[in-house]
């Protein structure tokens, strides 16, 4: 007897699973990680991350522009000072190494998202996340001393022109600190996208060579969430979402994607995943190997953290997977417009002008493409 139902039907030809398909990734969902250093002129590629830069002011403003004209909505800013002390003082000083980036994108690229990671890990001496008791070598970070300095560090970075602050450090309280202190200053409509499940995870280890944020002693688990706790995570996030948190972040992401799941069910905020340098340096490994197709692992990887529920993805392979999306796209396009072009009615969408190694839209193409976007694999 052969079954009634056979799923296999609307799998048949690739048209039909255009129509049945779930999720579609695009670059609205992208979030471009970078790192700022002092001086000018150097980009200096992070040894265990390949293509990804630590950057002084001037490159962060190019890659800026390149990041926005590939059609991603959104950067997120790590600064290295030129110093650390105890009470992270290149955090929150107004010429800090993040503020100055800030300002310089902002004036060359408006409209483009700047978004800072606010914490004190990359400027501190110890490299923990707040203040230690004195003589402390554990790294139990001192949590309501921290909340201010916190309070500080957003409200300059606002100052300096940021859009979002994105609380990283896993503090009690730190949601309501830095929203009391951003409204304290006038900046009410600053939105706020919370670190609000963050693991103590290996998967930083790369990051941790990028930002120069390796803890000298101790770890963060006494502030950081235990890999082994999901019911933790929906209380965090309830807490965050109570203390004012516009968006929510998982982090890490791959090995997380329970938890990306249940916070969604949890609150109807947007949700970010952040896809952590560990993961990134893993499929850039084996690829670099030749021992996996690396767009085809990535492009799977993203779309299965929207499967689990992310709204937003911070991800090393943003560019990527923009100059792939660009280039399916103009193939879908190009395939209508040599069908049918004229008979497509639609509005244009921004030609990716900036990427090196494509040819811009022509106006045929430029009419047909929004139908190409929308139906991408
Ligand atoms: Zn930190």
């Amino acid at each position: 007897m052969f079954p009634i139902q056979r799923p296999r039907r609307l799998r048949s030809n690739s048209q039909l699973r255009r129509m049945v398909r779930e999720i579609v990734l695009t670059t609205n969902d992208l979030i471009y990680p970078l790192f700022a250093v002092p001086g000018e002129g150097i980009a200096q590629e992070v040894k265990s991350m390949p293509g990804v830069y630590q950057l002084s002011v001037d490159k962060i403003v190019e890659e800026a522009k390149e990041v926005y004209d590939l059609g991603i909505p959104a950067i997120i800013l790590f600064g290295i000072p030129a110093d650390k002390d105890i009470d992270a003082t290149g955090a929150w000083h107004d010429h800090g190494i993040v503020q100055v980036a800030a300002t310089a994108v902002k004036e060359a690229v408006p409209d483009l998202i700047v978004i800072a990671d606010t914490c004190l890990c990359e400027y501190t001496s110890h490299g923990h996340c707040g203040y230690l008791e004195v003589g402390d070598l554990t790294g139990r970070v001192l949590n309501d001393p921290t909340l201010e300095l916190l309070k500080k560090t957003a409200v300059s970075q606002v100052k300096a022109g940021v859009d979002i602050i994105a609380p990283s450090g896993m503090m009690d309280g730190f949601v309501r600190a830095i929203r009391s202190g951003l409204d304290e200053a006038g900046y009410i409509d600053t939105p706020i996208l919370s670190y609000a499940a963050k693991y103590a995870s290996a998967y930083y280890g790369p990051f941790r060579d990028a930002a120069e944020s390796t803890p000298q002693f101790g770890d963060r688990r006494t502030y950081q969430m235990d890999p082994a706790n999901s019911r933790e995570a929906i209380k965090e996030v309830a807490l965050d979402v109570a203390e004012g948190a516009d968006m929510l972040m998982v982090k890490p992401a791959l090995a997380y994607m329970d938890i990306i799941w249940q916070v969604k069910q949890a609150t109807n905020l947007p949700v970010a995943a952040y896809n952590v340098s560990g993961e990134y340096a893993m499929i850039k490994a084996a690829a670099l190997n030749g021992w996996i197709d690396e767009q085809r692992v990535v492009m799977e990887t993203m779309t299965s953290f929207k499967r689990a529920g992310t709204d937003l993805i911070l991800t090393y392979h943003a560019k990527d997977i923009a100059r792939w999306l660009h280039e399916e796209s103009m193939s879908t396009a190009k395939w209508l417009g040599d069908r049918a072009a004229s008979e497509v009615q639609t509005t244009p969408v921004a030609p990716c002008i900036r990427t090196p190694g494509f040819e811009p839209l022509n106006p045929e193409q430029l009419a047909s493409a929004p139908v190409a976007e929308e139906t991408n694999a």
